[in-house]
């Protein structure tokens, strides 16, 4: 068998692994990388302005065509980074998932071979390979860790995932895992994003802990709190605290609109019948005009990133018209995703708000992605033969090396590190 690293193996972002076995090749995850070209908000329109070659040669999209004619698609779950470039790169193959996620790479890429596929239900992806999605947390709806079944053994992706056993919309198929490990796991393809922190990730549970505590000790002025639009339990646990302070949330940004209604669809988001949800700049404007007792409302907003056209930035600038008075609140619910672009633009915007005398929370999140300890947990449970760090420069890969090394794996033998477009076979 070859597994071949097309993207994501030199920075975070563009996600897509091939797996060969004979002559046939399936395709996992086909993602972009968000912070290259300032694509934010699941706004992936401006993209398609670009010549493909132009996109990999930019580092946004994974370049394809190194595995020729695939057999199927698989997508592990509906961040931009794993299924955002479907709509550009088109593949002519079946398209797999859970159907959460196909709903979101449906948004893009209309005239996709879209297959959704429940939980644990064992699908064909070529004459001789066969998948199933195992469910687990992350920060998106219905993410999975994908077996793919071969004659030469099962090969697991993880990527992304988290093990959350209080998450109020999913939990991590311990049982199936062990399953799974129980066979004969030939390889692990596994993300490698936070590996490098001790411990294991906290649970959702803390952030909604975190929330109400803050949300109920500020009594003056407008609230207003950004975070990942695809984040739909951290957008409930934010209504669900505005709900209990006694404000009227009001959602504001296209990505959150959207990304609230597919939630609400399928019935994992609740949004109380006082809320109102603002899709466009224009709309965002109205529903500001309806405010007028500040301590009132909650705002939810797009932005947490510092993201120029997000609804916060221009709220800053005044491009919507908003004047920030003293006793306002920004919560930051969610951390600077670690990119320089990302960096510097959060900056820009924290700046702006403490010279607008602007109250500041931030802090209030967990990461998406496994700890040191979680990603052992998973070694053992699946007893893999080898493993592949993906989702990381080479500094967060080298630093899976170390852990899976402290299991009694050996580099270049049982653990590989991969550059973009190369393969490793065994
Ligand atoms: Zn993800």
């Amino acid at each position: 068998m070859k597994i071949t690293a097309v993207g994501g193996y030199k920075a975070v972002g563009r996600n897509m692994t091939g797996v060969t076995v004979g002559n046939e090749t399936i395709a996992i995850d086909n993602g972009i990388r968000l912070d290259t070209l300032q694509m934010y908000d699941g706004d992936t329109d401006r993209l398609r302005r670009y010549k493909t070659e132009e996109l990999v040669n930019l580092d946004i999209i994974p370049r394809v065509d190194i595995l020729g004619n695939v057999s199927s698609q698989l997508i592990s779950h509906g961040h931009l980074d794993h299924v955002g470039a479907l709509a550009i790169t088109k593949p002519n193959a079946p398209i797999f998932g859970t159907p959460y996620t196909l709903e979101i790479g449906r948004k893009d890429y209309k005239n996709g071979d879209f297959h959704a596929v429940p939980y644990n239900q064992a699908i064909d992806v070529s004459r001789n390979m066969s998948a199933e999605f195992v469910e687990i947390t992350h920060s998106i709806p219905q993410a999975s860790i994908i077996n793919v079944k071969t004659k030469e053994g099962d090969v697991v992706y993880a990527a992304d995932f988290r093990f959350d056993n209080k998450s109020a919309i999913a939990q991590p198929d311990y049982k199936k895992l062990k399953e799974i490990g129980s066979g004969n796991v030939k390889a692990l393809i596994v993300e490698s994003t936070r590996v490098k922190e001790p411990g294991k990730t906290p649970s959702e549970e803390v952030v909604r802990e975190k929330l109400d505590d803050v949300v109920e000790f500020i009594e003056e002025g407008l609230i207003i709190a950004t975070t990942f639009s695809t984040h739909i339990e951290r957008v409930q646990a934010i209504l669900d605290a505005a709900q209990k302070a006694g404000r009227i949330p009001l959602l504001l940004g296209r990505s959150l609109y959207t990304q609230a209604e597919l939630a609400e669809r399928f019935g994992l988001l609740t949004i109380p019948p006082e809320a109102k949800t603002f899709a466009s700049g224009k709309a965002a404007k109205n529903g500001l005009k309806m405010i007028e007792k500040r301590e009132d409302y909650l705002l939810i907003v797009t932005g947490h990133q510092g993201e120029p056209k997000s609804v916060l930035s221009r709220m800053i600038t005044g491009e919507i018209p908003f004047k920030f008075k003293k006793e306002d609140s920004v919560l930051f619910c969610a951390n600077t995703i670690p990119s320089p672009i990302n960096v510097a633009t959060r900056y820009a915007v924290e700046t702006k708000l403490q010279n607008l005398d602007v109250r500041i929370f931030k802090d209030l999140h967990v990461s998406g992605h496994a700890s040191k300890e979680d990603h052992r947990r998973l070694i053992r449970m699946l007893k893999p033969e080898h493993i592949i760090p993906c989702h990381g420069d080479m500094e967060m890969r080298s630093a899976y090396a170390v852990l899976a090394a402290e299991e009694g794996y050996d580099i270049n033998k049982s653990v590989h590190l991969l550059n973009n477009e190369t393969s490793v076979g065994f």
